[in-house]
């Protein structure tokens, strides 16, 4: 106990920071998780010791005596603040926003129902995506298929083609009528644009690319884990006062759900007021991106480089093995900034987050960095000449050797078996 006004147990502080929210007298601070009384300003009121969820906080002896005028604000503080919480628990269900082009579905749609269904279980709650479109009723089938129990839909020809602004208020709205818990986006370039705005609008957090999610079963918090600092650590991120708790996470890092052919679920049909000319941008064409041959998160089968490669012409030598395994190439950060590959050929934290059936790393070190985006792959074969290399602790198969001598010899190797 710290012998202050107000006496706080420092393991019972679960930094949730109600006490500070209620004080009428700002005399409690969050400081590295734990709150913290400034004599000074601390009346004894006792506000904070009635709104504490952990009895971490105790009265002390009375250090002066309060007006009248200041206990009318305790109280009406501490309502507040208790209404506040009350309030969070209102919010019920794990909504997945169902991402549509021209009716075909993003599968990270798919891979975090996969992972809603995880965490509408640990909240025991039921697990629903958000559908918006035109023409678009079909989907709801594929979603249930996909472990979803109610779909919410809004068709308009607004809804059309993907616009920040009318898909932002719909999902606002929608949120405000039913209040869910947590909304799950994938992050996409559709994803990343509308989750920001669709966060802002209703005032609460957002934690972009988790990697990881789960639930804290008391506070029903979601837990979102994601990369930090460069990705040399990895954050956990809660919303504690706001709901709902909304995140992205990137294609290919959570699993798909088993496919249930016979699921049924239920279809809330909904409207939008929205008239077109109540949105300022306007759709002229839609135009489908042409010529672009890389998609490494489809890939089933990756050859990455990396600064071991040594030089442009030397890329020849994986695309001779990319060939013979039907494969596709890919290049660490190292390798693209060396001018070596495009950058749509990068894996990792600031390429693509890749997960295919084989992937191939040579002459790649496996920083951190690149490892967030990879590692999720069924195997992994590494060459390295360096028998620490961070990138053998992930590898299913690692060949400590010059990849000079390796990588010609592999390819050989595979177009004979490959030939039988
Ligand atoms: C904010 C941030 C984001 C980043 N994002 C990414 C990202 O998305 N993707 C990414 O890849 N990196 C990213 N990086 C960079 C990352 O930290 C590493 O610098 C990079 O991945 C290193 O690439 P590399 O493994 O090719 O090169 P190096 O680390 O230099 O490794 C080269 C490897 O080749 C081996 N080698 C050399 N010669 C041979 C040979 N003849 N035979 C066999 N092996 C040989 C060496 O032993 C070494 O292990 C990021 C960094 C930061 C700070």
């Amino acid at each position: 106990m710290i012998n202050v006004a107000v006496e706080i147990s420092e393991k019972k502080c679960i930094g949730c920071g109600l006490c500070v929210q209620t004080c009428p007298f700002d005399a409690l601070t969050l400081v590295d998780g734990v709150v913290q009384v400034d004599p000074d300003k601390c009346t004894n009121c006792g506000a904070c010791v009635e709104i504490c969820p952990t009895e971490a906080l105790a009265l002390d002896e009375p250090t002066k005596e309060m007006t009248n005028k200041e206990k009318e604000q305790v109280k009406e503080m501490t309502g507040t603040a208790r209404e506040m919480s009350e309030e969070l628990t209102k919010y019920k269900g794990v909504w997945v926003f169902i991402e549509q082009m021209e009716g075909k579905v993003s599968p990270v749609s798919w891979e975090l129902l996969g992972e809603g269904r995880k965490l509408a279980a640990k909240l025991n709650t039921y697990l629903a995506g958000i559908l918006l479109g035109d023409g678009v009723e079909h989907i709801a089938q594929e979603a249930f298929n996909n472990g979803a129990d109610k779909v919410y839909l809004v068709q308009s020809p607004v809804l059309k083609h993907f616009r920040t602004q009318p898909y932002m208020d719909t999902i606002i709205n929608l949120t405000k009528r039913h209040m869910p818990e947590i909304i799950l986006m994938g992050a996409t370039t559709m994803g990343r644009d509308l989750s920001g705005a669709v966060a802002t609008g209703l005032g609460t957090g957002l934690t972009a690319d988790c990697t990881e999610l789960d639930i804290e079963p008391e506070s029903r918090y979601m837990l979102q884990s994601r990369p930090a600092f460069g990705g040399n650590i990895m954050a956990t991120i809660v919303c504690r006062h706001r709901r709902p708790q909304m995140a992205t996470v990137r294609p290919r890092i959570m699993d798909m759900p088993e496919y249930k052919k016979d699921q049924q679920g239920e279809i809330i049909r909904e409207e939008t007021n929205l008239q077109e000319e109540d949105i300022a941008v306007k759709v002229i064409d839609y135009i489908k991106e042409k010529g672009k041959a890389v998609y490494l998160d489809k890939a089933e089968i990756i050859v990455a480089g990396g600064r071991g490669i040594g030089s442009k012409q030397n890329f020849k030598m994986l695309q001779e093995l990319a060939d013979t395994v039907g494969g596709t190439i890919g290049a660490s950060r190292a390798a693209v900034e060396a001018g070596w590959l495009e950058a749509e050929f990068q894996v990792g934290q600031t390429g693509t987050t890749v997960r295919p059936k084989v992937y191939f790393a040579i002459g790649i070190s496996g920083a951190i960095q690149h490892l967030v985006g990879m590692q999720t792959s069924d195997v992994i074969v590494a060459v390295n000449n360096d028998p620490d290399a961070p990138i053998f602790k992930v590898a299913t198969f690692g060949i400590q050797g010059d990849l000079f001598k390796v990588l010609p010899a592999m390819t050989e190797q595979f177009r004979k078996q490959l030939r039988q």
